[in-house]
């Protein structure tokens, strides 16, 4: 089985270059931030407290959350019903963070993301896939972008969902994330060892794409 793990911070354009790379390989995408969000969405509807890291991680422990592919879109299902929508939410975007840093909740979320790839070949993306999930990945890429382009990129996603927000305001919750997910004393976002480094400021959607590409079909196996 072969394994390309793709690290970086928010909005770095890891998703849409991991989603375009494991179509192009015919290879399963797992977005790990999806599950990351599913999580986060799952303890505010059930009103527990954020803070609250016991009830979290035994919420989240007993949660069934599934990354489904059907035709080109990746759905996301928590406890059956599909949550796709709902996980990009400025709430869930703003409680993440700190919901992630759990390490309950961290073992929870990685040993499913390693059952998924025990029988599949797989492109995942996160913060902590080179460095911990699949520290012995085939291919290993870090997508950096400097802040100002990751904000007008999110901005614009945002603006198709309908979220009303301003460029500031999209940079402040990037920087702070950034901080929160390189601070924190579990997986924290680093560069792994032997991982590529890929800054996408400069590079179109399909640069990225066929930069990664270029590592995987470098591989004697592929
Ligand atoms: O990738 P995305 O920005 O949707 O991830 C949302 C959040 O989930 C991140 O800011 C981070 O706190 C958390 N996350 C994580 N580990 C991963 C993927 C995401 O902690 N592997």
């Amino acid at each position: 089985m072969i394994t390309v793990s793709i690290d970086g911070p928010a909005g770095s354009g890891k998703s849409t270059t991991a989603r375009l790379v494991a179509e192009q390989l015919g290879f399963l995408y797992i977005d790990t931030g999806a599950m990351y969000r599913a999580a986060t969405l799952l303890v505010l509807s059930l009103g527990v407290l954020p803070q609250d890291e016991k009830a979290v991680v035994e919420v989240v422990s007993e949660s069934n959350i599934k990354l489904v592919h059907s035709e080109e879109k990746l759905k996301v299902l928590l406890n059956t019903k599909d949550v796709t929508k709902d996980i990009r939410l400025p709430k869930v975007t703003q409680f993440v963070s700190l919901i992630s840093s759990y390490s309950g909740v961290r073992e929870h979320l990685v040993a499913l993301q390693r059952e998924i790839a025990k029988n599949n070949n797989v492109v995942c993306e996160g913060r902590d896939i080179g460095t911990i999930v699949f520290s012995n990945a085939d291919v290993k890429v870090y997508i950096d972008c400097s802040l100002e382009e990751r904000a007008k990129r999110r901005l614009l996603d945002l603006k198709r969902t309908n979220v009303r927000t301003t460029l500031e305001e999209v940079k402040q919750d990037l920087e702070l994330r950034d901080k929160l997910d390189s601070e924190r004393k579990n997986s924290p976002l680093r560069i792994p060892n032997g991982a590529e480094i890929i800054d996408t400021t400069n590079l179109t959607i399909e640069e990225q794409v066929k930069r990664v590409l270029d590592l995987v079909y470098s591989l004697k196996k592929v």
